[in-house]
């Protein structure tokens, strides 16, 4: 039965990756002739709905854009203003816009969803055998509760909207260690601990680990760390620590706990160890993989999971956003940083805006830097910003893209403000890896870094701390201008490798690190501190669990644990006194050489 629904579901990804022109011809056709009456699209294609009058004249937007007819189909108007078919809710994405999550219309349709769950499986399948019957996933899941929009709508995030469904719920005690009153609970202390007791409970039957991003299972471990000896104290005892309030934890765990000392020696043994090097395989020894989103800004995790994963691989298998679902990946045991993912023709109607970034670095890179060039830079990018989008199958491999999406859901012509690079085919559908999300982090004067900027100065200046034992398990940043000249400021969580005590780490080397970053940052920023328009770059060392706290801040309001990503740079300011309060060091870089 699974066999041929796995072997179905790979004769389907055949399919979409074959015809995928056909396929996304079809897919606009059918939005369009759906949707070219509602007022949003009406102003645009005056009734006519071919995709020529569509490319010709539907402007490429951005949430701002949109926003307006959102928030009136929020406050109560007819959703038909932007597609025809109902609004059922929306999701909440943790992008922002004004400091608010965007709210993406979502509709009835479900076909999608589960028609993409169905093709991850069976390449899961196809590459790990067939786990389902082999045993259960500890997948560490956490939802948000919904919020009511004023015409009483709901708003939740995608991957709590994902659980809430029946479909998920039935199989949730089949295939996964976690209750579904532990996923629900809404508190994610609790709900981290109830589903890591049971995980280990479980341990004999557990095939795979992950959570939906990296980010959450580094947390799960130092969790772990933290709390090993009263989870094992449970185990042995039989009986829940009182911490647990919850009644639907209670009432879950009540069902799958009985004394066991055995097992809860062994774990103590496990847990033990000075070094918890491997301690995921050696915690869940049957497990086959860990699944769990690794690319992109994830890629600052991968090397904690290498650490304590034992060698097992590390599986990004999707490329998903509220927006629309994207692409899979087809070799789920490559490495975080070969990863490409496919994209379905069916998801959406993909568009792709090609971007010029190469391109504007050389060009800064050649020219002397003066004001001519930050005009002419200027210029240059408004000239890019002109370059037409390429279909889906039309893209180039080698070339970067930012990804526009028109789906069912109400979404024309919208930029995700994702960065990706084409990297091949895959039949006639091509593969991306991610690059990095569309988004200035810091900026100081015309100075600006990207996510992916200060994660490849993060890496090349950590690597200084690795032969010394040390771990950066967190990192992120923002741009101080309440002094001038203003200045970057970093935050580094550290931990030694083989021992749970902290380690001062060697000044002389933290103001290496900083050095080292400031060299790896873009053209305009080294010159910018050759002019001194920008002050020294400052690293500060926080304690252990000042992430944890950080992360803790932001669920409580109102970001989503699963969909948690970790900011790169942080606007905040009680999120700065979270952080601040935690300093165990200040560096500054002293002596870089432009
Ligand atoms: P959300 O809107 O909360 O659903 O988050 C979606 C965003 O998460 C995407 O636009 C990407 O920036 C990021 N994302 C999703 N999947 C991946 C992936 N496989 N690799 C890197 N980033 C991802």
């Amino acid at each position: 039965m699974a066999a041929d629904r796995h072997q179905a579901g790979l004769k389907i990804l055949e399919k979409l990756t074959t015809d995928a022109y056909q396929i996304q011809e079809q897919v606009l056709e059918d939005i369009l002739n759906r949707n070219a009456g509602t007022e949003y699209l009406r102003g645009f294609l005056n009734g006519q709905c071919d995709k020529q009058h569509f490319k010709k004249n539907v402007p490429i937007v951005t949430y701002d854009d949109i926003e307006p007819y959102i928030h009136r189909i929020a406050n109560g108007e007819s959703s038909d203003i932007l597609l025809a078919e109902p609004v059922t809710g929306f999701y909440r994405s943790t992008g922002t816009s004004g400091g608010q999550p965007k709210l993406i219309p979502s509709t009835a349709e479900k076909d999608k969803g589960a028609l993409f769950q169905t093709l991850m499986g069976s390449v899961m399948n196809k590459h790990f055998g067939d786990l389902d019957k082999a045993g259960k996933s500890m997948q560490l899941l956490f939802t948000k509760p919904e919020i009511e929009t004023p015409s009483g709508l709901l708003a939740t995030t995608a991957t709590t909207s994902i659980f809430k469904d029946s479909g998920f719920r039935n199989i949730v005690s089949m295939r996964y260690t976690s209750p579904i009153e532990t996923i629900f609970c809404s508190d994610i202390n609790q709900s981290m601990y109830c589903q890591l007791l049971v995980g280990l409970i479980q341990r004999d039957e557990v095939v795979s680990v992950g959570s939906i991003f990296a980010s959450a299972m580094v947390r799960a471990i130092k969790f772990i760390e933290d709390h090993w000896e009263e989870l094992c104290y449970n185990i042995k005892t039989g009986h829940l620590s009182s911490r647990i309030s919850d009644s639907g934890c209670k009432n879950a765990l009540s069902l799958i706990m009985k004394p066991n000392p055995d097992l809860a020696d062994s774990i103590e043994n496990i847990c033990g160890c000075k070094s918890w090097e491997g301690i995921i395989r050696k915690l869940w020894p049957k497990a086959k993989y860990i699944g769990a989103v690794a690319t992109g800004v994830m890629s600052q995790y991968t090397a904690a999971l290498d650490f304590y994963s034992g060698g097992l691989p590390l599986v990004s298998s999707a490329y998903v956003c509220s927006e629309a679902m994207c692409g899979i990946n087809l070799e789920p045991l490559s490495k975080p940083a070969d990863v490409s993912y496919t994209f379905l023709s069916n998801m959406a109607y993909f568009e792709f805006l090609p971007v010029k970034k190469d391109c504007l670095t050389m060009f800064l890179d050649q020219v002397q830097f003066n004001s001519v060039a930050r005009q002419e830079s200027k210029e240059m990018m408004s000239s890019i910003e002109a370059i037409e989008p390429v279909d889906l199958v039309n893209v180039e491999p080698g070339q970067c893209y930012e990804l526009v999406v028109t789906t069912s859901a109400g979404l024309y012509r919208y930029k995700v403000g994702d960065i990706l690079m084409a990297t091949g085919f895959y039949n006639n559908a091509p593969q991306f890896q991610f690059v990095e999300r569309q988004n200035v982090i810091l900026s100081i004067d015309a100075e600006k870094t990207s996510e992916v900027d200060l994660l490849r100065a993060v890496t090349k200046a950590k690597a200084l701390l690795d032969p010394l034992g040390f771990l950066l398990t967190g990192y992120t940043s923002y741009a101080d201008t309440s002094s001038t000249p203003g200045h970057y400021i970093l935050f580094w969580e550290l931990k030694m490798k083989e021992s749970n005590d902290m380690k001062e780490p060697d000044p002389k080397i933290m103001v290496e690190c900083c050095s080292s970053m400031e060299e790896s940052l873009n053209y305009t920023y080294r010159m910018y501190r050759k002019e001194n328009i920008i002050a020294p770059l400052e690293l500060r060392v926080v304690k252990q669990g000042t992430f944890d706290a950080l992360m803790d801040y932001y669920v409580s309001q109102g970001a989503s644990m699963s969909q948690y990503k970790g900011p790169s740079c942080i606007k905040s300011k009680q999120a700065i006194k979270i952080l601040d309060s935690r300093v165990m060091g200040k560096f500054f870089s002293v002596e870089t050489q432009f």
